[in-house]
């Protein structure tokens, strides 16, 4: 049976915050370093292995967290088009970060911070102000010792400030990449520096030639190779591959690129991402990790309540269509985690949703009711910028007039604003001044102190803050709580010289920040289901602890669902 997510305390308000783990399954030991780095192509999914083996140790009772190292020259993706590098992923601390730590936090339930995220850019800005200090007065400063050795306290600042048994850190690229080339440096020393208290996984691709109806191992044999000529030799080698690997292909593999046989994994490819624990378990990833660390390896994970998920998630008893509406549709990583608090939210109630995917510059007045009419529910998608605005406000507009549970988030709630303003108060033309600075009516418009801020990386509303619950609101019984905590990241704001009027024409406030008075939600009572949130929830989704409101509007979508079989449309 599972669980009844109604009857429970929501646990994604008691995801664990770093600063608090203390209790370590290592007692008295230090904490063991885990290296992932990849070979022969992008995109093998160096961040699903990390968060599965994460998952797996966490699973035998050690702390674990999981660290990306990016090496790009921005300072963090915050200044990155999605279309680039998929969403950005906002942590408690406010720190923009790559979609990777979405994962862990998903994976894991715990919280991340600035420090599970470092890019070059960050690794030479911190050398940089050390040289202007005078740290490194009367020395050359230069890429070794003075970059590696500033990777390598990034490092070890997990293990040593917050104590935790395992840091496993992903290395982003590929091997043999000029820009990686100093990471792995540091790995080297670290892997010298620490011996069995550190090891190293290679991530590599087994190709499949159709025509040659063959598994080919060259490409691994080479990137190890590369890897081995920076000093670096993988401990472990996790192989992603189409087909099953032969006994006899795994013993190849090892036997080219010095590891122990059983230390040759499969990674085939997956239904879900979140099989690949159990398929990770099956291979015995973790216990091949911990004997190499020279750690008990008897037993195993408890994944109990992963399993318990993954088949109410592969098993739904019905399905429902939900809009998603954005406009970097195209790259379908630019709502990672909206998708995957979906299927979080899905899973609670025994649902598949099926995404409807829908372009926010192709929707119009004239098509938007063709478009929309099958679906049971609409989320419209954070954002920026003009593009494709007007088909957002066209899609709550249809959503509003016709009872379907409506979602907005971020710019999804600011556009819904922005219709009511426009079609229930009558106020023509009104907008938010991130597209219109001269607008008549702003809506939506900047807060004072982000009047004069003109820098932009890392300068919008970034991170927690706090919103309280009004008595009698859809959000306060949707969270089921007076006071709730949510992740933020934008520069705009509801205006609040417009909130009476808006109350008194039936869009309420049902969050206000009890710090400043912002405006963090909006809903229309006379609605079945209309939520609109500044702050981004999807952000604090896990597998462990769905959240909350995208639990109860798939339910909303569920319940048009039922009443349209019912009513037998
Ligand atoms: N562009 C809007 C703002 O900055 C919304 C941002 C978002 O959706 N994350 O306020």
């Amino acid at each position: 049976m599972p669980e009844n997510p109604f009857t429970e305390p929501p646990e994604f308000l008691i995801l664990i915050p770093v600063v608090t783990i203390s209790k370590s399954a290592l007692m008295g030991h230090k904490t063991k370093y885990i290296f992932v780095t990849g070979g022969v192509t992008s995109s093998l999914g160096k961040g699903i292995i990390s968060a599965s083996l994460a998952k797996l140790l966490q699973g035998r009772g050690y702390s674990v967290t999981i660290q990306k190292l990016d090496p790009y020259i921005n300072i963090d993706p915050g200044t990155l088009n999605p279309y680039e590098h998929g969403e950005c992923f906002v942590t408690e601390d406010g720190a923009e970060t790559d979609l990777d730590l979405g994962h862990y936090e998903r994976f894991l339930n715990i919280e991340t911070s600035q420090a599970n995220n470092i890019t070059t850019g960050r690794i030479y800005q911190n050398v940089i102000n050390k040289e202007r200090r005078g740290d490194y007065l009367g020395k050359t400063v230069q890429v070794i010792p003075h970059i590696t050795d500033e990777i390598k306290r990034c490092v070890q600042l997990l293990g040593n400030e917050y104590d935790y048994d395992f840091v496993i850190t992903e290395i982003g690229g590929t091997v043999g990449d000029i820009e990686s080339l100093p990471y792995v440096e540091a790995v080297r020393q670290l892997k010298w520096e620490m011996g069995k208290d550190c090891l190293v996984i290679h991530l590599t691709l087994v190709p499949y030639l159709a025509a040659a109806g063959e598994l080919k191992t060259k490409p691994t044999q080479h990137s190890v190779k590369q890897l081995l000529e920076l000093g670096v030799q993988p401990d472990i080698l996790v192989c992603r591959t189409e087909h099953h690997l032969t006994e006899e292909l795994r013993l190849k593999v090892a036997k080219f690129c010095n590891v122990d046989n059983n230390a040759v994994i499969e990674s085939i490819d997956a239904a879900t991402i979140y099989d690949v624990p159990m398929l990770m378990e099956k291979e015995q990833l973790d216990k091949v990790v911990l004997e190499k660390l020279g750690l008990k390896s008897t037993g195993k994970a408890d994944l109990d309540k992963w399993r318990a998920f993954v088949k109410r998630h592969k098993q739904p008893r019905a399905e429902v269509k939900i809009g998603l509406v954005g406009k970097y549709i195209e790259l379908k990583d630019a709502y990672k985690s909206i998708v995957e608090a979906l299927i979080h939210a899905g899973a609670e109630n025994e649902v598949r949703v099926d995404i409807v995917w829908l372009h926010s510059e192709e929707l119009t007045a004239e098509n938007v009711a063709k478009n929309l009419e099958n679906l049971q529910g609409l989320l419209v998608a954070p954002g920026f910028g003009e593009r494709g605005i007007e088909g957002k406000i066209e899609a709550i507009k249809y959503a509003r007039e016709n009872g379907l549970p409506f979602f907005g988030i971020c710019l999804g709630m600011q556009c819904a604003v922005v219709e009511y303003a426009r079609n229930v108060l009558g106020l023509n033309n009104a907008h938010t001044t991130e597209i219109d600075p001269k607008t008549e009516h702003p809506v939506i418009a900047l807060m004072d102190h982000q009047k004069s801020v003109k820098a932009k990386g890392g300068t919008m509303r970034l991170g927690a803050y706090a919103c309280a619950l009004k008595e009698g609101s859809l959000v306060r019984e949707v969270y089921g709580s007076k006071l709730i905590s949510e992740r933020h990241r934008h520069r705009f704001e509801f205006n609040n010289a417009y909130k009476a009027d808006f109350e008194a024409n039936g869009m309420v406030a049902g969050g206000i920040n009890p710090d400043n008075g912002l405006v963090e939600t909006i809903e229309i009572p006379d609605h079945p289901w209309f939520i609109g949130v500044q702050f981004h929830p999807e952000y604090k989704s896990t597998v462990a602890g769905p959240h909350p409101l995208f639990i109860g509007f798939v339910k909303a979508a569920v319940e048009v669902s039922d009443k349209t079989l019912v009513a037998g449309r």
